[in-house]
């Protein structure tokens, strides 16, 4: 197992290919790119495109040129989850082989149902457990009405994990028996992320953070799978003029959107960094000036950036 205290460990942005990045999307990918090179650390882009029903093949590019255009660069050439298959599944055959996994063929309506029923779960992102104690007979019985299964993780009962956001903080969350392959055949996120940072040499992982529920989730995966834990921090997000997650019929969320609008990249970087009080509104620091000033995750906002509906201009 790696040490991962001796060693400068890399930073990563991973988007997934499904559309053009927004000002959010590069803010996180900013503070990644940050983080990693004011540690002198390699950095590398891995395109999460296991999705392929989602995945846009225009987008590797529209989000490697958008990420260039704003100073950002990469040690690697970026790596795409899609040829690394059969390593994912080799995972998924060994956690299998160790008694880790279970099928289960449950719809997602099936779920939705269970968890609205009076003694569902509290949440309805948690699994109600259905096929967790399918006799074989009951197996059986799916697997000749041809319902194909997901694997899921077999958790211990009211498992959870702790850590200690760099940004964010303590936060403490359920581990549940989480998805690792889909029933359409497609290795699940949550696993290929493990295995991905870990392939990658990742130390720091900064992303956004709705994703931070889902991290206990993969710290339990990394245990699974002897990997020591990474570090996280999780970015806030920029959100539209109502107060949701920034979208694109919010208006001008793009940078060729911005660009269309006279802006140049450098502005673009600079109202961000200026969004993470790296530089004053003004400024127009080059990135190495944002490498000098990045002093780390915990000095970065904690609150989600909203922007305004004249800031987006027209939709
Ligand atoms: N692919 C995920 C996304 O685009 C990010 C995953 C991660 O950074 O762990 O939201």
């Amino acid at each position: 197992m790696i040490n991962h205290r001796n060693h400068p460990r890399a930073g990563r942005y991973a988007p997934s290919p499904t559309g053009q990045l927004h000002l959010g999307n590069l803010r996180t990918a900013l503070v990644a790119w940050l983080d990693a090179r004011s540690a002198s650390a390699p950095f590398h882009l891995r395109f999460e495109d296991l999705d392929a029903a989602t995945v846009k093949p225009e987008h590797y590019v529209s989000q490697a040129d958008d990420l260039r255009a704003l100073g950002l660069d990469w040690d690697t050439e970026p790596l795409n989850q899609s040829d690394r298959i059969e390593i994912y599944y080799d995972a998924i055959a060994d956690l299998r082989a160790a008694g880790q996994l279970y099928p289960c063929y449950c719809s997602r309506r099936e779920i939705r149902e269970a968890a609205q029923a009076p003694n569902g779960p509290l949440s309805p992102l948690d699994y109600p457990g259905t096929c967790r104690t399918l006799s074989p007979a009951e197996r059986q019985e799916r697997e000749d009405q041809g319902r194909p299964p997901a694997w899921r993780l077999l958790v211990p009962e009211g498992g959870t994990r702790r850590f200690t956001d760099e940004v964010v903080g303590e936060h403490e969350g359920p581990i549940d028996d989480v998805v690792v392959q889909r029933n359409d055949g497609a290795p699940a996120y949550n696993l290929v992320v493990v295995i991905d940072d870990e392939a990658q040499g990742v130390g720091h992982v900064i992303r956004a953070d709705d994703l931070v529920t889902s991290t206990p989730r993969q710290i339990y995966i990394a245990e699974l799978l002897g990997i020591e834990p990474f570090s996280y921090g999780h970015v806030p997000l920029v959100l539209g003029p109502e107060g949701k997650r920034l979208a694109k019929r919010d208006g001008s969320v793009t940078l060729p959107d911005r660009l269309e609008n006279g802006e140049t990249a450098d502005e673009v970087r600079s109202f961000l960094a200026a969004s993470l009080g790296l530089c004053g509104v003004d400024d127009r620091p080059t990135v190495d000036e944002l490498v000098e000033a990045y002093a780390g995750p915990h000095t970065l906002p904690t609150d989600p950036l909203t922007l305004d509906a004249a800031f987006l201009g027209e939709t």
